[in-house]
């Protein structure tokens, strides 16, 4: 294992896999903390994903530690601590305060930081997050429900979220290239600061950010930053090109998707869904038992199964969703359905369904911890930041696409099952 890596998400585990995965490291994602007699997966990058965004702080710090402490013992040559390319936190953390630990653990008192990546808009220039033309804090991210990020200056933003002190390497010393970031780097950690934020405003900025922080023990940021660590690893000759990365083991059987998504594209993807395969919708105002939802789906499911893909949505555009959480409640109607999208998943697998996938963030993590899913390899891009996963656990090895819901283009239900 060369790269350890922690998530504080689960998509944004993924996210980093699928980075990795191109720059050639055979890669797999483990959800949740690994238990200590869990045997380390043959792989060249092991990304954790945690759920440490937005838990406790107390509790996002003891699991990044005890995942570092997995990843350490596993071998892990170089750790990498993944967040939000919004660098998605607040004042209390948990950016700030896991980074801190992870340092503190691991020795090295100092990390970079840079949540930059340009491919998705993610800019930072003078130490400023800009999401495509805007600053971080009026580009809608001020208004986001649990991390609202009010301030685009990343110095001040993580300065209140640790008591070491933090600089910044700037465009100009970027420009100039990884020899020089990596003098600035090493300057700013010899006058005791504890972070750098890095600017990047483009991919050339963080393959020469990867290239100067080559031997850090510890790298913090979004996946962008991630771009030029491949190329670290196979200039010390300990990647061996040993052919593509993303070929996953043969699967055969049933092809399905559930959908628990209610965003735009997942609801464009369900409209060109209709036209061309069997669609189900679940109506939770008919019927609130996610047991008897799950029945419905699973009995008109009979007699459809096989290479065609039966496509399974709760999704609904904004006014019915509305209408559901005026009855139920928001949270109450989010877990009823995906309490029942579980179930289907697992009916699914039941009746041999073994290529599945699954839209919503949430709806993923229902399904995935349904079916005792432990372990994703990762395989192909379906689309950008949609891979394939060879997925493994306590049941049947299943091939999933877990899609973030804004994710994927129009023909995405189909496409997939091309890929
Ligand atoms: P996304 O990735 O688009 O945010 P998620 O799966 O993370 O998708 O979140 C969607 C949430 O909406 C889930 O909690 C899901 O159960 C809920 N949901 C799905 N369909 C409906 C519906 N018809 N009415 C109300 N809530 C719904």
């Amino acid at each position: 294992m060369l790269l350890g890596a922690i998530a504080d998400d689960f998509t944004g585990a993924t996210d980093l896999c699928s980075m990795l995965v191109r720059g050639g490291m055979r890669t797999v994602q483990l959800i949740g903390v690994p238990g200590p007699d869990d045997v380390p997966p043959d792989a060249d990058a092991v990304v954790v994903a945690l759920k440490s965004r937005t838990a406790p702080v107390g509790q996002a710090v003891s699991e990044s530690l005890a995942a570092l402490e997995w990843l350490r013992k596993a071998g892990a040559r170089q750790f990498f601590f993944k967040y939000c390319s919004t660098f998605d936190s607040t004042d209390e953390g948990n950016i700030g305060p896991i980074a801190d630990a992870l340092i503190g653990a691991l020795g090295c008192g100092f990390a970079l930081a840079c949540p930059a990546f340009p491919t998705n808009a993610r800019t930072v220039y003078q130490g400023h997050l800009f999401v495509g033309g805007m600053l971080l804090n009026e580009s809608g991210m001020e208004h986001h429900p649990l991390t609202p990020m009010k301030d685009a200056n990343l110095v001040r933003v993580l300065s209140r979220q640790t008591d070491g002190t933090v600089g910044l390497v700037p465009f100009s010393t970027v420009e100039q290239g990884a020899v020089a970031i990596r003098r600035t780097l090493t300057g700013l950690k010899e006058q005791g600061r504890r972070y750098a934020i890095v600017d990047a405003v483009s991919d050339a900025h963080l393959m020469a950010i990867g290239e100067a922080a080559e031997h850090h023990a510890l790298i913090t940021g979004g996946s962008g930053v991630a771009m030029g660590l491949p190329a670290n690893f196979r200039r010390a000759g300990l990647l061996q090109a040993a052919g593509d990365p993303s070929v996953l083991p043969p699967m055969g059987g049933h092809a399905a998707v559930l959908a628990g998504s209610c965003s735009r594209a997942t609801l464009m993807q369900l409209g060109y869904a209709r036209d061309h395969v069997p669609v189900f919708e679940i109506d939770v105002m008919a019927n609130a038992d996610p047991a008897a939802l799950a029945e419905g789906a699973l009995a008109w499911v009979e007699g459809k199964l096989g290479d065609t893909p039966v496509v399974i949505a709760a999704s609904a555009p904004p006014e019915k969703v509305a209408a559901v959480q005026a009855r139920f409640g928001r949270d109450a109607a989010g877990a009823l359905i995906e309490d029942a999208m579980a179930r289907i998943a697992a009916g699914l697998v039941e009746r041999g369904v073994r290529r599945m996938v699954v839209a919503g963030g949430e709806t993923s993590g229902a399904a995935v911890a349904r079916l005792g899913v432990r372990s994703l390899r990762i395989g192909p891009e379906i689309d950008p930041g949609v891979p394939w996963t060879h997925a493994e656990g306590s049941g049947p090895a299943v091939r999933m696409a877990l899609k973030s819901g804004n994710f994927g283009g129009t023909d995405f239900f189909l496409k997939a099952f091309q890929v």
